[in-house]
């Protein structure tokens, strides 16, 4: 009841704040945490007149507030940093599609939602980065390989209440099938290190530690210790190396950061426009730039450092396909004692 309360107040205080120089403005959930998204808010504004009230959260938290606000709620926008979530949001009736012939033609169709009730606009690839010097890159292959008892004590890879982990899951569920995906689970969790902890960046840091010699990462986490203000972080990243999985098969697994306008936004047409916005060269290099993030715009030239990592064949099983293994990928970890 006090969350409800507060949930209220929340809400009165975001809409009495926000009336942009033109009156206009657009409402946003999001769950990512970056500042290349408030500079391009900022930017946003200034060349449309239309303000952005940003909310926080994590993207669980924020799908239960939409639902909870219902018709009340004043999102126009939800951003999250994993397709399953979209996936989820849009099973539960919290988003609606958007109208615009641009986003379509800059995001391949994999990437986003079949009937546009969501796009990604960030690609993040989940690889396999390996201690240089106690693993020959030769000996790696694909995320199936993992499971060969070759890595017995050796692989270090967060929880499986991790999204990125889940969605990677249902990846898998749907080139193995339920058999094959258990097997494989079964496997992985005897090859561990130790029991899952900590972040991605957590799983690269026991790498250098000795804990374990490969993790499962997303690639822009390796960009963020590299460029770390942190010479300890540096010190890290120098040590691993980054294997794209499954280049002989179907690609490694490519998941999104991505948005949709909330099932009962006020401010569409602004929501499209910012969904637009975030599609432009100008905030696909930012991303890239910064964040180390893969534009979801094919036509975007990468900085540096993501071209030292090599372009890679990507799973291109369209995102949306993996909304019907999200419920078994969970019955698998429970079943293999994935924690
Ligand atoms: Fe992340």
């Amino acid at each position: 009841m006090r969350y409800t309360i507060h949930l209220i107040i929340a809400a009165i205080a975001l809409v009495a704040t926000s009336c942009g120089p033109s009156g206009e403005e657009v409402n946003v959930y999001s769950g990512r945490h970056y500042r290349t998204d408030e500079a391009l808010f900022a930017e946003f504004t200034q060349q449309t007149g239309i303000r952005v009230n940003l909310i926080k959260a994590n993207s669980d938290q924020l799908i239960n507030r939409l639902q909870m606000e219902g018709e009340r709620s004043p999102a126009d926008l939800i951003i999250t940093a994993d397709a399953g979530r979209l996936i989820l949001a849009r099973e539960m009736g919290l988003l609606q599609p958007f109208e615009s012939q641009k986003i379509k033609e800059i995001v391949p169709s994999h990437y986003r939602d079949d009937q546009d009730f969501w796009t990604g606009f960030t690609k993040r690839a989940r690889v396999i980065v390996y201690h240089k010097e106690r693993v020959n890159p030769s000996e790696l292959d694909s995320y199936e390989q993992l499971a060969d008892p070759k890595w017995n004590g050796r692989i270090l890879v967060r929880s499986s209440q991790n999204h990125y982990n889940q969605t990677l899951m249902a990846s898998i569920l749907a080139a193995l099938g339920t058999d094959s995906a258990t097997q494989w689970g079964h496997k992985l969790v005897a090859n561990m290190a130790q029991t899952p902890r900590g972040n991605d960046r957590d799983q690269v840091k026991a790498i250098a530690a000795g804990v374990g010699d490969i993790a499962i990462v997303n690639t822009y986490y390796i960009g963020l210790l590299v460029n770390s203000s942190n010479a300890e972080e540096r010190e890290v990243a120098a040590q691993v190396g980054i294997h794209f999985p499954n280049q002989n098969g179907r690609g490694t697994h490519v998941n999104i950061s991505g948005v949709g306008i909330a099932a009962n936004a006020r401010n569409y047409e602004n929501a499209n426009k910012l969904i637009e916005f975030l599609l432009e060269n100008r905030a696909q290099s930012l991303f890239a730039e910064e964040n180390f993030e893969y534009p979801v715009n094919p036509n975007i030239e990468w900085p540096a450092l993501l071209n030292d990592w090599g372009t890679f064949k990507a799973d291109t099983l369209p995102l949306h396909k993996l909304g019907q293994h999200l419920h078994q990928a969970m019955v698998i970890f429970n079943t293999v004692g994935w924690e």
